[in-house]
C-alpha cells in the first residue's frame, strides 16, 4: 500500500495547482484506490524515486457557521485516510479564521502535518510566513505552486518524514 498524502485547505489557496505539480500529468489519476470517492481526486505520484498517492480535496465552503458545516466532510475524510497532510494556506491572505478551524481539526487528528505557505511570489517571505508559525502545527514551507517553486524542497522533507 502506497503512502497517502492529502492536500487540505480553504478554496483558492492553490491545492489543485500543487496537486498538478506533484502528479505532473492527468493520467496520474488513480481509478482503483480503496475507499475511492468522486469527492476527492487521487493521483499517483513518483518523486525522487518514491511512489505515493496524493489526494486533492475541494476544500472548505467558506461558510462561517462553524467547522462542522464550513469544513466539507470530504476534507475531514481525506485527513482521516492520510498518512500525512499538506495544509495549504495563502501567504498573501494571511491567517484566516477558517485556517484556524482547519488547524484545530488537524491538531485533534494528530496527523503529521506540513504547512504549505503558497502564493509566496511577490511577498516578503518572513513577513508573510510569520502568522503561520504561530499555528505550531508543523514545519512551514514557502511555495509558488503556479511555477513549481519550492515544491521539490517541500516534497524532499515530506518524503523523508514518511
Ligand atoms: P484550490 O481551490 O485550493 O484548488 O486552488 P487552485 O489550485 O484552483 O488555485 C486557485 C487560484 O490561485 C488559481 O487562479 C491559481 O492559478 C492561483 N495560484 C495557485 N498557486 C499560486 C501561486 O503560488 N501564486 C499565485 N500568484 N497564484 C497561484
Ligand atoms: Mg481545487
Amino acid at each position: 500500500m502506497l503512502p497517502v498524502i492529502a492536500l487540505v485547505g480553504r478554496p483558492n489557496v492553490g491545492k489543485s495547482t500543487l496537486f498538478n505539480q506533484i502528479t505532473r500529468s492527468r493520467d496520474a489519476l488513480v481509478a482503483d484506490f480503496p475507499g475511492l470517492t468522486r469527492d476527492r481526486k487521487y493521483g499517483e505520484a513518483n518523486m525522487f524515486g518514491r511512489r505515493f498517492i496524493v489526494v486533492d480535496t475541494g476544500g472548505l465552503s467558506g461558510d462561517e457557521r462553524g467547522i462542522d458545516t464550513a469544513m466539507a466532510s470530504q476534507s475531514i475524510a481525506a485527513i482521516d485516510e492520510a498518512d500525512l497532510v499538506l495544509f495549504v494556506v495563502d501567504s498573501r491572505a494571511g491567517l484566516t479564521s477558517v485556517d484556524q478551524q482547519i488547524a484545530e481539526h488537524l491538531r485533534k487528528s494528530g496527523k503529521k502535518t506540513f504547512i504549505v505557505a503558497n502564493k509566496i511570489d511577490g511577498v516578503n517571505h518572513d513577513v508573510a510566513m510569520a502568522p503561520f508559525y504561530e499555528l505550531a502545527l508543523g514545519d512551514l514551507y514557502p511555495t509558488t505552486a503556479t511555477h513549481g517553486r519550492g515544491v521539490k524542497t517541500l516534497m524532499t522533507e515530506v518524503l523523508d518524514s514518511l
